[in-house]
């Protein structure tokens, strides 16, 4: 009998053909973080034939140029391992991006790090720059993997509350960092508050790392889907370029978050160290997807970057009114595509029962707001909805979160 690990059996079980123990130990790193509620979520979703608004990504097509290039580069036989911090053609557009949109001078051989996806790209630069015992900042609600990243490289997360708007708790900024900080995550566009940095706050924190000799760890994957503001990169300010490790991809920009290529840019010495990290996890992002991405860069203009934020605008309106009409609290989101919702006035459930319900009852699969805190607790009247989705997928939605409210709040305990 083979048992999958994670499925309750008694602890040791017999094999008879090859008389092996299947319950080994694990590691102990990978007993103090859960597997992402967030794609587990999907798996309700499916499970319930729900549309998902769990798990950030689109259900739109990527653009044909990105497609065509795609298909072009596997016909034209690139399939081998790609330099393993990226293709010339996509460090070349990648650094003229960057000069473009925040006139940031790259060096392409030494600043920057192609990954597989924001994610290893976090991973990997964490990996490599923060040893065990240093503490991260992160910015709570959080986006769930800067735990387990924090936790994989031995570093201990000090969690600094954001402010009812979900900007920057400044004060507590202040008092979060001391000598044994060694960096702090900031994630904007904001993925769940959809807070936009401002530079002020920036600048704030900028000032921080600086008399710390701290490292900024931005994810920035949202930096083209944005409503309201501008989006500042935080190694575009005043010595910050040597301290900031920006991390960005492909994935939301051009909907293609099943590909996973993601982006480095840093100063030479710290990405010697993250090339090295990298490196032995992956060797490498894909190659022939690199040049397909590199061709998206290339070939879209700036009409390409403001017609999808004019889209995402759309799809936040639908999903914030229908949000709204069904009775959540919620804010409409300056940007990225996601909106943390209240239900208390809704339910009395916890969040992680009230999710699964919704999604069984209501049809719509969303993520338990606990996920998003250090302190389950002060998640336990949300749930995040994702409306990275067309707008007819959006509006079913709507319809179907629209019979919330005329169940009372007993609704929820089914
Ligand atoms: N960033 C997306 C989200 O928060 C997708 C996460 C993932 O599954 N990698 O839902």
């Amino acid at each position: 009998m083979i048992v999958r690990r994670g499925v309750s059996r008694p602890s040791i079980v017999d094999c008879p053909l090859l008389n092996v123990e299947y319950n080994m130990r694990t590691a102990h790193r990978t007993h103090t973080f859960t597997e992402s509620v967030i794609r587990e979520m999907t798996r309700v979703a499916n499970q319930h034939g729900a549309i998902n608004l769990a798990q950030g990504f689109p259900d739109f097509a990527a653009p044909e140029l990105l497609k065509e290039a795609a298909v072009e580069a596997i016909r034209a036989d690139i399939n081998q391992y790609a330099i393993t911090w990226g293709t010339p053609r996509l460090r070349n557009a990648l650094a003229e991006k960057y000069r473009r949109f925040y006139s940031m001078e790259v060096d392409t051989e030494r600043e920057i790090v192609v990954t597989c996806g924001a994610t290893e790209a976090m991973a990997s630069a964490m990996l490599a720059l923060v040893d065990p015992g240093e503490e991260i900042i992160i910015y709570e609600p959080f986006y769930e993997n800067y735990g387990p990243d924090s936790i994989l490289c031995g570093a201990k997360p000090v969690f600094v509350p954001t402010r009812a708007d979900g900007g920057p708790d400044l004060d507590a900024t202040a008092v979060a960092f001391s000598e044994r900080t060694r960096g702090i995550i900031i994630n904007t566009p904001n993925n769940p508050t959809g807070h936009v940095f401002a530079r002020d706050e920036l600048e704030t924190i900028a000032r921080l790392c600086i008399e710390h000799d701290a490292i900024a760890f931005t994810d920035e994957i949202y930096e083209h889907i944005l409503y309201e503001g501008e989006h500042v990169p935080m190694a575009a300010l005043d010595g910050m370029r040597e301290r900031t490790v920006t991390v960005s991809g492909a994935s939301k920009t051009f909907s293609i978050t099943g590909w996973r290529i993601g982006t480095i840019v840093a100063p030479p010495t710290l990405t010697d160290a993250i090339k090295k990290t990298h490196d032995f996890l992956t060797v490498g992002a894909p190659a022939p997807l690199q040049e397909a991405v590199a061709a998206g860069i290339e070939g879209l203009d700036a009409s390409y970057y403001s017609e999808l934020a004019d889209d995402y605008r759309r799809r936040r309106d639908v999903m914030y009114d229908g949000l709204s009409a069904a009775g959540f609290s919620c804010r409409p989101p300056a940007g990225s595509y996601y909106i943390l919702a209240d239900f208390s006035s809704l339910s009395d459930l916890p969040d992680d029962e009230f999710a699964v319900w919704l999604a069984r009852e209501h049809g719509v699969a969303s993520v338990p707001g606990s996920s998003f805190y250090s302190d389950p607790a002060d998640g336990r009247t949300q749930v995040r909805f994702a409306f990275c989705k067309s707008l007819g997928t959006l509006e079913r939605a709507a319809e179907r979160l629209a019979g919330l409210g005329a169940r009372g709040r007993s609704g929820g305990a089914t």
